[in-house]
């Protein structure tokens, strides 16, 4: 036996298919999975090992990890965010990945996941740049990441395919498998109809999945039928794309035409409706989506179009825009939005995280109910505390932190890296990238 580790008298919240929660349950871990769950007197009775570490969850909700399901490592935080999508790249982000190199990208990535971990981020599907930084920076810290290039054209200098490879050869599987490579695409504008194909072709070579962004804009829109005649999701499709493990963020702009290309596909989404309306982009279909069977999850996006990594954040504008929006009170109840942060999230990548299951792996956090965030609480009310959690509670309420059955952060102190290096590194990364940044004239 590896490991254990018994988290004790909390209210577990297992986001299984029957939704069960046990108001005074307990999980046990062994090395990297959950091998019991269940109320506390009947898991007492099945487990009697002294030698286990013991974590005293009293007062606290026990639940799966979130999964940031659309991701960018970022340095950028707040700098030139006044100018609308296209000129930022053009004049700021395309610009700042490009005089990246490998100690400011894993400066930018300790950044980035020590802030997802304190608010309870258990897994990142992260697009970047410099994998083999970002992956250490993933090892060094603990998180489970899935990471993937910002492949493009040639012409605009940011990574290839041969980058993928190379990475997928180096990484993919590290740190006992909590490490993945994918293969990202930037996004249409920046590619051609055979740089698509030649994606598809090495991701089914590699063995591995796609990350893509799609119809984040109505400009992108417009650029596609410009460029070749169609929609950006008729064009994915067309070049073999889409799929079942390929995740397509935003998706704002889809057609009936669109999301029935998706369902065909069975291909995964990433909503990310903070970032769609911080950058004026709009209002996903989201019911539509979901109407149409599609399984999707929630991203925050990247600091840059963000500046919060706080999936709770997150879940809250998920259901209050579309609320908004359509004038309808009934749209995108708790624990719908909580579903996609955790169990549709892992589904997307086809992870055995986001419930707490027997046998699943243990990416599990603790929840400090003992703040005026989840007060008033009626005891033993399910609706009650899931509406805490989406509509009330920031990532501050997260205590502890748990990836494949080691903690990572216990009390909000991160164990594994010394946090103010950390924010040191970073800041003095961004003064570093910002000096040798090229900004086109
Ligand atoms: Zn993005």
């Amino acid at each position: 036996m590896g490991n254990r580790l018994i988290i004790r008298d909390g209210i577990v919240v297992t986001m299984n298919d029957q939704d069960d929660v046990h108001f005074n349950g307990t999980v046990v871990i062994d090395g990297n999975r959950i091998v019991d769950v269940g109320p506390t007197d009947e898991v007492a009775q099945r487990q009697r090992d002294d030698s286990a570490t013991v974590i005293d969850a009293r007062g606290k909700a026990v639940m799966p990890g979130l999964i940031d399901l659309h991701y960018h490592t970022a340095l950028g935080k707040g700098w030139s965010d006044h100018l609308p999508l296209w000129e930022y790249l053009d004049t700021c982000w395309y610009p700042m990945i490009r005089a990246m190199d490998d100690e400011a990208a894993h400066a930018a990535a300790l950044l980035s996941y020590s802030e997802s971990i304190r608010c309870g981020v258990t897994t990142v599907n992260d697009m970047y740049r410099k994998l083999g930084a970002l992956a250490d920076a993933a090892e060094e810290i603990g998180i489970r990441a899935v990471l993937s290039n910002d492949i493009a054209d040639a012409e605009h200098r940011l990574d290839t395919l041969e980058d993928a490879k190379e990475a997928h050869q180096a990484k993919h599987g590290a740190a006992g498998g909590r490490i993945e490579v994918y293969v990202g695409i930037e996004w249409l504008p920046l590619a051609s109809e055979q740089l698509l194909r030649d994606a598809r072709a090495l991701a089914d070579d590699l063995g591995t999945g796609i990350h893509i962004h799609l119809n984040e804009s109505l400009t992108e829109v417009e650029n596609s039928k410009q460029r070749f005649g169609r929609r950006p999701t008729e064009v994915a499709y067309d070049c073999g794309i889409l799929g079942r493990n390929c995740i397509a963020a935003h998706c704002v702009w889809l057609s009936d035409i669109e999301i029935a290309l998706m369902r065909e596909t069975s291909t995964q989404i990433s909503h990310n409706p903070s970032s769609n309306a911080k950058l004026g982009n709009g209002i996903a279909r989201l019911p539509e989506m979901l109407n149409a069977g599609l399984n999707v999850g929630l991203g925050h996006d990247a600091a840059e179009c963000n500046n919060s990594l706080d999936m709770f954040q997150v879940m809250k504008f998920a259901s209050l825009m579309h609320r908004a929006a359509r004038v309808d009170s009934s749209l995108q109840q708790a624990p719908d939005v909580l579903r996609m942060a955790t169990r549709n999230g892992a589904a997307a990548l086809g992870h055995e995280t986001g419930e707490l299951s027997t046998g699943r792996i243990a990416d599990v956090i603790l929840v400090d109910l003992q703040n005026q965030m989840f007060t008033p609480l009626m005891p033993r009310n399910k609706a009650h505390l899931y509406s805490h959690l989406v509509f009330a509670a920031n990532g501050s309420c997260v205590d502890t932190t748990i990836i494949d059955g080691r903690v990572v952060m216990e009390g909000r102190r991160l164990k594994t890296v010394d946090e103010e290096a950390v924010l040191r590194n970073a800041n003095q990364a961004f003064q570093r990238v910002i000096e040798r940044m090229v900004v086109p004239a």
